[in-house]
């Protein structure tokens, strides 16, 4: 036993790490502050610093031991967001277009300190009532807001892939004909379990492949058409086959949108196979899906509705900070079937929904709270808006480009669109292989500069086998004036490069006099 003389002074704890409200009052303002400054000045910084590695280990001191003493905060926070905006890139930028991560929204902010202020474990209801109920709210929104059906189930995770994997899981134990999740994979009666998805799936798949015991080797890649969405032909005849050889098709994923060009499967047509031939129909809708808050943008995800789940990103197009993923399953008991144990320490009873029992987590973040906030503080309406103005930069530059023509347009869809630099007196042989080579390297460099630039960020993507730059707009500070701004920059820096690259390329051109 610790003596008293230890103990008494416990009467009166006082703990390093708590601060007076006094102090929180003070040094929250502090840091409210410098945000606000923050972003005030976003327009006029670089979108990024463009430093090495070894410079941002520099100025972080990467290599100094653990302080063995506290600093005190405000000092320590002061330094910290200097340190933060001074080597940050910024996605909140206007001119940030590159990968598919949004700019935060300013109440996404503040709804982040105030869920850790309160601080409630959503894993299950009795320790998180209202923020368990928060988030049951907010999913009902996001199904609503894309047209899936407001009684599904789902729930928030870290992201796309772990939404993706949460459904994949859950169309995994929901199809396998025997006990799954008693028994395991090695316990399956009949020919292994096959899921299909196109080429151009996103990574996650491959993840979910593995850790579900299927191997990447039950993937069957389906081939895409010319605007990369997936060819039902080939679909078919590849289910036809597996079938014939006693394998057990169970799933099918389409892309909505893909990420490189933001192409769209045949969602109805992927609908009405599935139905037809009882296989479990995802949609990952990371990015895409709400899109389709947008009535003109919602013709092209028509199937989607009808979907046995959906993958949707807050952190994308509902411009929520990092990190919140959705998960919706059209009928919720699947999502309890496949990750609920119940095991008997937790007593929690069945008064209402314990998150834990619907997805990986145990313990849970209030990731809800800032989607919430921001669906509220504008609305459908405000979405509907966002998303449209979103699109419409994008499409605005592609019609842009074709005035330039040292630029070439590649696609576009929804907020995705691509294109390449390529010199006025290489366009007539694009096609030879020389020349093919030194526009990818070209333009692989270009992406380079304009990056070190600061003046604009975009980021790349393979079109039929040709290395292109790529904007993607999920970003509501993005305005036409720097969307107009994109054109000079591409040519100015390409011009450079060119003439860089010239004299040391071997094009094999044809002589010209
Ligand atoms: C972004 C994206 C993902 C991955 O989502 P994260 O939030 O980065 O985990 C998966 N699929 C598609 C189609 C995406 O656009």
């Amino acid at each position: 036993m610790a003596s008293s003389d230890r103990l008494d002074p416990l009467r009166n704890r006082s703990a390093p790490l708590d601060m007076s409200p006094e102090e929180f009052r003070k040094v929250g303002h502090q840091v409210v502050d410098r945000i606000a400054e923050l972003l005030e000045s976003l327009p006029g910084r670089p979108v990024t610093p463009a430093e090495t590695p070894s410079t941002i280990r520099e100025a972080l001191k990467a290599s100094r031991g653990l302080p063995d003493h506290g600093t005190e905060a405000g000092p320590l926070l002061e330094a910290t967001t200097k340190l933060l905006f001074n080597h940050s890139l910024f996605n909140g930028h206007p001119r940030f277009l590159g990968y598919i991560t949004s700019a935060p929204a300013p109440i996404g902010m503040l709804g982040d300190l105030l869920a850790a202020a309160v601080n409630p474990n959503v894993g299950a209801w009795p320790i998180a009532p209202m923020a368990t109920e928060i988030e049951a709210q907010t999913v009902r929104w996001i199904a609503e807001l894309i047209g899936y059906p407001e009684d599904s189930g789902g729930l928030l995770v870290s992201g796309g892939n772990l939404a993706n994997i949460v459904c994949f899981l859950t169309a995994r134990s929901s199809k396998a004909a025997w006990n799954l999740q008693g028994l395991g994979l090695d316990a399956n009666p009949a020919g292994p379990l096959r899921v299909y998805a196109s080429t151009e799936v996103h990574t996650w798949i491959h993840k979910a492949m593995d850790i579900s015991g299927l191997g990447t080797d039950s993937l069957r890649s389906i081939r895409v058409d010319d605007e990369s969405r997936m060819d039902l032909a080939d679909l078919k005849s590849q289910i036809d086959r597996d079938l014939s050889d006693g394998d057990q098709p169970f799933l099918v994923v389409g892309t909505a949108s893909t990420v490189s060009t933001g192409a769209i499967d045949p969602l109805e047509a992927l609908a009405t196979l599935c139905r037809e031939r009882d296989l479990w129909f995802h949609v990952d809708g990371a990015y895409g899906a709400l899109a389709a808050a947008v009535p003109e943008a919602a013709e092209l995800l028509a199937g989607m509705p009808e979907a046995d789940s959906v993958a949707v990103d807050p952190h994308k197009w509902l411009y929520a900070p990092l990190e919140a993923g959705c998960a919706l399953v059209r009928d919720s008991e699947a999502l309890r079937g496949t990750f609920a144990h119940s095991p008997p320490y937790y007593h929690f009873g069945e008064v209402a929904t314990n998150y834990f029992e619907y997805g990986l987590q145990n313990s849970r973040g209030f990731r809800a709270l800032k989607v919430w906030l921001a669906l509220q503080q504008v609305g459908r309406s405000g979405y509907v808006q966002m998303i449209r103005d979103d699109i419409d930069l994008a499409r605005a530059l592609y019609d842009l480009l074709a005035d330039y023509p040292e630029i070439e347009p590649l696609s576009q869809n929804l907020s995705i669109t691509t294109f390449r630099y390529l010199p006025k007196d290489l366009l007539d042989h694009s096609e030879t292989e020389p020349v093919r080579a030194y526009l990818d390297s070209l333009n692989q460099k270009l992406l380079a500069r304009i990056e070190s630039s600061g003046e604009v960020y975009l980021s790349n993507a393979i079109i039929q086998e040709r290395f292109a730059l790529r904007i993607c707009v999920v970003n509501f500070r993005t305005s036409f004036t720097d969307i107009e701004a994109i054109p000079e920059i591409v040519m100015r820096l390409g011009r450079a490069i060119d003439e860089e690259l010239r004299p040391t390329a071997d094009l094999s051109l044809p002589f010209r006099q």
